[in-house]
Protein backbone atom coordinates (compact mmCIF):
# COMPACT_ATOMS: atom_id res chain seq x y z
CA UNK A 1 0.00 0.00 0.00
CA UNK A 2 1.08 3.72 -1.34
CA UNK A 3 0.27 5.62 1.87
CA UNK A 4 -0.04 8.66 -0.18
CA UNK A 5 -2.59 6.89 -1.96
CA UNK A 6 -5.95 7.66 -1.27
CA UNK A 7 -7.62 4.94 -2.84
CA UNK A 8 -5.34 2.31 -0.84
CA UNK A 9 -6.24 4.43 1.97
CA UNK A 10 -9.89 3.88 1.13
CA UNK A 11 -9.52 0.33 0.34
CA UNK A 12 -8.07 -0.30 3.81
CA UNK A 13 -10.71 1.54 5.68
CA UNK A 14 -8.34 4.43 6.96
CA UNK A 15 -10.42 6.92 5.15
CA UNK A 16 -14.51 6.11 4.75
CA UNK A 17 -17.00 6.39 2.25
CA UNK A 18 -20.10 5.15 1.48
CA UNK A 19 -19.05 1.44 1.01
CA UNK A 20 -22.09 -0.20 -1.14
CA UNK A 21 -19.57 -3.50 -0.77
CA UNK A 22 -15.97 -4.60 0.31
CA UNK A 23 -14.98 -7.81 0.61
CA UNK A 24 -10.57 -9.20 0.78
CA UNK A 25 -9.61 -7.92 -3.37
CA UNK A 26 -12.48 -5.00 -3.88
CA UNK A 27 -14.13 -2.52 -2.40
CA UNK A 28 -17.01 -0.26 -3.84
CA UNK A 29 -18.67 3.28 -2.70
CA UNK A 30 -21.00 5.67 -3.84
CA UNK A 31 -19.77 8.96 -4.58
CA UNK A 32 -22.11 11.33 -2.53
CA UNK A 33 -24.70 13.88 -4.40
CA UNK A 34 -23.49 17.02 -4.93
CA UNK A 35 -19.72 16.16 -5.23
CA UNK A 36 -18.25 17.48 -8.40
CA UNK A 37 -17.37 14.07 -9.37
CA UNK A 38 -20.69 12.81 -9.88
CA UNK A 39 -21.59 12.68 -13.54
CA UNK A 40 -24.98 10.45 -13.03
CA UNK A 41 -28.13 9.48 -10.77
CA UNK A 42 -25.85 6.32 -9.91
CA UNK A 43 -21.98 6.91 -10.31
CA UNK A 44 -20.27 4.26 -8.12
CA UNK A 45 -16.56 3.11 -7.95
CA UNK A 46 -15.06 -0.26 -8.00
CA UNK A 47 -11.58 -0.04 -6.59
CA UNK A 48 -9.06 -2.99 -6.07
CA UNK A 49 -7.40 -3.21 -2.50
CA UNK A 50 -4.31 -3.57 -3.92
CA UNK A 51 -2.32 -0.76 -5.79
CA UNK A 52 -2.67 -1.42 -9.09
CA UNK A 53 -1.46 2.24 -11.17
CA UNK A 54 -4.05 1.92 -13.87
CA UNK A 55 -5.62 -0.51 -16.02
CA UNK A 56 -2.51 -0.17 -18.18
CA UNK A 57 -0.72 -2.44 -15.17
CA UNK A 58 -3.06 -5.09 -14.84
CA UNK A 59 -1.19 -8.47 -15.36
CA UNK A 60 -2.61 -12.13 -15.60
CA UNK A 61 -1.89 -12.38 -11.47
CA UNK A 62 -4.41 -9.88 -11.17
CA UNK A 63 -7.32 -11.71 -12.81
CA UNK A 64 -9.09 -13.36 -9.47
CA UNK A 65 -9.21 -9.11 -8.67
CA UNK A 66 -10.46 -7.73 -11.96
CA UNK A 67 -13.28 -10.56 -11.81
CA UNK A 68 -14.44 -9.82 -8.66
CA UNK A 69 -14.37 -6.09 -9.30
CA UNK A 70 -17.16 -7.06 -11.92
CA UNK A 71 -18.66 -9.46 -10.16
CA UNK A 72 -19.34 -6.40 -7.21
CA UNK A 73 -20.23 -4.37 -9.35
CA UNK A 74 -22.59 -6.49 -11.15
CA UNK A 75 -24.31 -6.59 -7.26
CA UNK A 76 -24.34 -3.62 -6.40
CA UNK A 77 -25.82 -2.64 -9.71
CA UNK A 78 -29.03 -4.76 -8.74
CA UNK A 79 -29.24 -3.29 -5.51
CA UNK A 80 -29.03 0.19 -6.98
CA UNK A 81 -31.67 -0.90 -9.48
CA UNK A 82 -30.05 -0.28 -12.69
CA UNK A 83 -28.91 -3.73 -13.81
CA UNK A 84 -31.76 -4.23 -15.98
CA UNK A 85 -31.80 -0.45 -17.22
CA UNK A 86 -28.56 -0.60 -18.06
CA UNK A 87 -25.26 1.08 -16.89
CA UNK A 88 -21.36 1.94 -17.79
CA UNK A 89 -18.22 0.92 -16.71
CA UNK A 90 -15.43 3.31 -17.57
CA UNK A 91 -11.89 3.69 -16.89
CA UNK A 92 -9.36 6.07 -17.31
CA UNK A 93 -5.64 5.68 -18.44
CA UNK A 94 -3.35 8.23 -18.14
CA UNK A 95 -3.09 11.79 -18.19
CA UNK A 96 -4.93 12.09 -21.56
CA UNK A 97 -7.45 10.06 -20.28
CA UNK A 98 -7.87 12.38 -17.23
CA UNK A 99 -6.65 9.89 -14.79
CA UNK A 100 -7.03 12.08 -11.52
CA UNK A 101 -6.05 8.65 -8.75
CA UNK A 102 -3.14 6.42 -10.00
CA UNK A 103 -4.90 3.59 -8.33
CA UNK A 104 -7.26 1.04 -10.91
CA UNK A 105 -10.95 1.82 -10.26
CA UNK A 106 -13.77 1.51 -12.16
CA UNK A 107 -16.75 4.38 -12.80
CA UNK A 108 -19.99 2.56 -12.74
CA UNK A 109 -22.65 5.12 -14.13
CA UNK A 110 -26.59 4.91 -14.68
CA UNK A 111 -29.87 5.79 -13.94
CA UNK A 112 -30.06 8.20 -17.18
CA UNK A 113 -29.66 7.63 -20.69
CA UNK A 114 -26.20 7.94 -21.26
CA UNK A 115 -24.39 8.97 -24.56
CA UNK A 116 -22.51 7.10 -26.68
CA UNK A 117 -19.56 9.16 -25.42
CA UNK A 118 -20.89 10.45 -22.23
ZN1 LIG B 1 -3.27 2.80 -4.26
Amino acid sequence: MADSCLLCRIGAGEVKVSELHRDELAVVFDIPEGYPWRQAPVHFLAISREHIPSAGHVRDEHGPIIARMFVAIAKVAEQMGVAKTGYRIATNVGDDAGQTEHHLHLHCLGGRKLGAKG
